[in-house]
Formats: C-alpha cells, sequence, structure tokens
C-alpha cells in the first residue's frame, strides 16, 4: 500500500524524523483555517496524490497569507495530476529552503537485500538524475542483517558527498527513516527533497511510503492508512469475503470463473461474441478451486450488485471441485440470494463430472439458468441477452 505524502510526515514524526507542521483539508476554506491555525510567515499548499512530479504539475504552490493560501487551494482542489483528481490538500508551514537533497531506502528483491540511495543534488526528479548524472547518486547495498546502524548512516553520507559540518545531522534523519522502514514494515521511504534550511535543520519536506501489505497482521494501525474513498464498493466488498473482483470500464457481461488462466481465456470470448452487439466483459471474479455454495453465492451476490451487469456467465471446469458439487453451488446460491438475483445467468460446466452437474441445473429449472455445452455457445448467449 502506497501511502499519502501526509500520512507519510505522520510516520516521518512517530520516528523522530524532523518535518514541519501541517494539516490536510478538503475545501478552500478549510485550507484558510488551518493557515490561521499554523500561524506562520510562509506557508506551501499541497495536493495530496499518490504520484509524483505534483511541484511540476502545479500542485504544490507557495503562499505568504491564509488569503494566499485560501487562493492556492481553490486552484489545487479538484486538480488532474496524472490522472489522480485531488481531493485533499495539506496545508504546511514553508520551509526557508538553503539545500536539496535526496534519500531513499528500498527493497532490492533481485540482490535479496536492501537498497539505499543518497545525493547532495536533490528536488529533481531522481530517475532523471539517475541517468544524466549516476556519479552524482550514491548507491550503497544494506545488509538486512545488520541494516542501517550509525557507521552505516555515517558511511552513506560521506559516499553522497555531505560536507562533515552536516554530516552528524543528515545521518540522524538517515538513522530515523531507517526506524520508519523497519518498525513500519516498509518497502519504500524516500524523501525528496531532504532539505538543509537557511537556519542550518536539516528537514524531510516530502514524503514517499510504500508499507508492506503482508505484514499488516503486524500493525493493526495501518488499516486506517487504507484510502476508503478510491476503493470500488463492490472491490470492498470482495476482498471482505476473499474473493478477487476485478471491475472493467465499459462492458455488460458479469464473468465468474475457477481459476486465472480460465477467468482470463472467458474474457476474451465474451470480448469476441459480443463485439457484433458491441457488449464486453463488465467484471470479473475469480471463484479459485473450491467453488462451495458459499463462495458462489458470495460471488454472485458481488457480480450481480454491478448495476452495469445486465448478464452473467458463470464458466467452470470441474477438476478438484467436480461439476456436481459446483452445480448444487448455483443451485444453492440462487436459493440464498432469492430476488437478489435479477439477471440472466448463463452457465457452462465441463471437466469432472459434467452430467451430473449438468442433470442437477437442469432438473433445478431457475427461470434465469441457461445452460450451456461449451464456451463459444456460452459466450455468445451471455452477450446476445446483454445486448
Ligand atoms: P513533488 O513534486 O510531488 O515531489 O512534491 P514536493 O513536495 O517534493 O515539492 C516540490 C518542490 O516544491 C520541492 O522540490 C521544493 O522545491 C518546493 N517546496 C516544497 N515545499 C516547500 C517549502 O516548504 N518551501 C519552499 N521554499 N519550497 C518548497
Ligand atoms: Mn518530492
Amino acid at each position: 500500500m502506497d501511502l499519502f505524502e501526509y500520512q507519510a510526515r505522520d510516520l516521518f514524526a512517530k520516528h523522530g524524523v524532523p518535518v514541519l507542521a501541517g494539516i490536510v483539508a478538503t475545501t478552500p476554506s478549510e485550507a484558510r483555517a488551518a493557515a490561521e491555525q499554523l500561524g506562520s510567515k510562509l506557508f506551501v499548499v499541497k495536493a495530496q496524490v499518490k504520484t509524483g512530479g505534483r511541484g511540476k504539475a502545479g500542485g504544490v504552490k507557495l503562499a505568504r497569507s491564509p488569503e494566499e493560501v485560501e487562493d492556492a487551494a481553490s486552484q489545487i482542489l479538484g486538480m488532474d495530476i496524472k490522472g489522480h483528481t485531488v481531493h485533499r490538500i495539506m496545508i504546511a508551514e514553508g520551509a526557508d529552503i538553503a539545500e536539496e537533497y535526496y534519500f531513499s531506502v528500498l527493497l532490492d528483491r533481485s540482490e535479496r537485500r536492501y537498497l539505499a540511495l543518497c545525493s547532495v543534488e536533490g528536488g529533481m526528479e531522481i530517475e532523471q538524475l539517475a541517468v544524466e548524472r549516476p556519479e552524482a547518486l550514491a548507491r550503497i547495498a544494506i545488509d538486512p542483517g545488520r541494516g542501517i546502524d550509525e557507521e552505516m548512516a555515517r558511511h552513506i553520507v560521506s559516499e553522497a558527498g555531505f560536507p562533515e559540518a552536516d554530516a552528524d545531522a543528515v545521518a540522524d534523519v538517515i538513522l530515523g527513516l531507517w526506524d520508519v522502514y523497519v518498525k513500519e514494515d516498509a518497502t519504500l521511504v524516500e524523501v525528496n527533497p531532504l532539505v538543509k534550511t537557511a537556519d542550518g535543520t536539516i528537514l524531510a519536506l516530502d514524503g514517499k511510503v510504500s508499507i508492506d501489505d503482508n505484514a499488516s497482521f503486524r500493525h493493526p494501525a495501518h488499516a486506517d492508512l487504507e484510502d476508503k474513498t478510491a476503493e470500488n464498493p463492490l472491490e470492498a466488498k470482495a476482498k471482505e469475503k476473499g474473493l478477487n473482483y476485478v471491475k472493467l470500464e465499459g462492458g455488460q457481461v458479469g464473468i465468474i470463473g475457477n481459476g486465472a488462466g480460465l477467468v482470463m481465456s472467458t474474457l476474451d470470448v465474451v470480448a469476441y461474441a459480443g463485439e457484433q452487439y458491441g457488449v464486453g466483459p463488465a467484471n470479473f471474479l475469480d471463484i479459485g478451486g473450491g467453488a462451495s455454495a458459499e463462495v458462489m453465492a458470495n460471488g454472485l451476490d458481488v457480480i450481480l450488485g454491478d448495476p452495469e451487469v445486465r448478464s452473467v456467465f458463470v464458466n467452470v471446469f470441474g477438476g478438484i471441485t467436480a461439476c456436481d458439487e459446483v452445480a448444487n453451488g448455483i443451485v444453492q446460491a440462487l436459493a440464498i440470494l432469492g430476488d437478489a438475483a435479477t439477471k440472466p445467468i448463463v452457465v457452462r460446466l465441463d471437466g469432472n463430472n459434467v452430467d451430473e452437474g449438468r442433470r442437477i441445473l437442469t432438473e433445478a429449472a431457475h427461470p434465469l439458468v441457461t445452460i450451456m455445452d461449451t464456451m463459444d455457445g456460452a459466450a455468445a448467449k451471455a452477450a446476445e441477452i446483454a445486448a
């Protein structure tokens, strides 16, 4: 999970990394009130979107009064930055920047260790620096067993070329950032720019943190960092029920299948069959190996909840879970859903115990269910109904 800058900043503060005070706002008047509360001579108004290059896109603006903050806020809120709409901004105290540096630590999967990157030439995009002046970017491998201790922090600082006078202060900040990395189970901690202010203080002015979701069991507090507003409600519901559901743009046929490979090819045949009508897949859901009645009911419930869905194609290849179990699952799922099941369902079963599976469905004779023998035939039927 990638965090917003303000969330990264909160984690920095928690682990003793120096940052400037900031308040999140969602309207220009809230922004003005935040500025009044901060009571600074200089403010910075920053778009909170999970993408870089906000500065270049006009999403970071300096302001000298609460009025100017309100003005900047109304310009930034609603702005589109690389496909991300700005719903939130952070009003922070402005720093009087003397120098801009760069520091990050990340997981180097191919080398099975961590990698620290550090430069006294921060501010600009690091990808650009790495290409244009690779010698200005120190790359230091970090042994996972040792991590970044004081000696290693000093080594990073000297490799990056910091003057001796700043070495202690920068090394201290690096230790704090390493603390964030380890204690929060991050896979990336990046500060660009890390700055020195006119009075010589080292500050993290921007922050990018990615959290390792596999470690979420160790961090109950991280659940609060999830951006619930960005989540599709059906995707959230599916996630809650442990289902792999993906919403697609522009289609009308809901797709349920077992196994990623089968689901992918189902998308293809539905897209192909739907071409003549201008219909296509609306979403897909992989119910995985054991298609129990409950899993099928949850799956159908999610797929039928998508208002764009006009027909559903259930495509199951019976393997370890045989077709008769799947058929029973579908029949029971429809009983569980009752009136909540409202859209035509085309079922194609094949594989282990297919005859028994088809017999169960035929016997149940549910008015919404059409049984088809082949994948192509079922796709054509589902597309025709959706059209
Ligand atoms: P990014 O463009 O998304 O990486 O956003 P940043 O937070 O890094 O801000 C972009 C640039 O705005 C920085 O590199 C700084 O030059 C400038 N900036 C950000 N905060 C301040 C501040 O408090 N004071 C001043 N003077 N400049 C700032
Ligand atoms: Mn930045």
